[in-house]
């Protein structure tokens, strides 16, 4: 289990073709870019954060801002489109860090662009929840051939567009 990574559990719930991409090295330049933009959004919004907060990594995933004295996961995004995503990224966090012994954490999501801030907490039905999606994560991961096209909205803002849209 341990070589699931939060960037897996987010790609589950946005697209299973870009999970499976990611997960057999097709990484697009651009993808580091938006990570780097999601820490500089961080950076620009909190400026005192990298010294309040401490970075770590966790079973292979990493947490940019973790306060170790309140116990709470901060989490940064530029926008809200995918919500679901960034909440059970959060999600999936608080059970790793519940694995190392660290108990009762919670989360809070930040989009600082759009001013709104949102508390995330794991719950027992959550656990479970993330037992079934890892679960369901190295089933797509360890499937022969890559998942179709999903022909949404978002791809258009996704780092493998060009990939996608050009050889299908
Ligand atoms: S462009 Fe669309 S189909 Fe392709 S990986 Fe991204 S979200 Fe999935």
């Amino acid at each position: 289990m341990s070589f699931i990574i939060s960037t897996h559990i987010n790609y589950y719930f946005i697209c299973r073709r870009k999970l499976w991409l990611f997960t057999h090295g097709i990484h697009m330049e651009h993808e580091s870019d938006l990570v780097y933009e999601g820490r500089m959004i961080g950076e620009v919004s909190y400026t005192d954060r990298s010294k309040k907060y401490t970075e770590i990594e966790i079973m292979g995933s990493k947490i940019d801002y973790y306060d170790p004295n309140r116990k709470i996961v901060h989490e940064v995004k530029k926008s809200d489109q995918m919500e679901i995503a960034h909440e059970w990224q959060v999600k999936y966090y608080i059970w790793l860090l519940k694995q190392s012994g660290i108990e009762d954490v919670e989360g809070i999501l930040e989009y600082p662009k759009m001013k709104i801030k949102k508390k995330v907490i794991l719950t027992e039905e959550d656990e479970n929840t993330l037992k079934q999606i890892v679960k369901d994560i190295e089933l797509i991961i360890n499937q022969k051939s890559c998942p179709p096209c999903i022909h949404k909205k978002y791809c258009h803002s996704c780092s493998y567009f060009d990939f996608c849209y050009i050889i299908e």
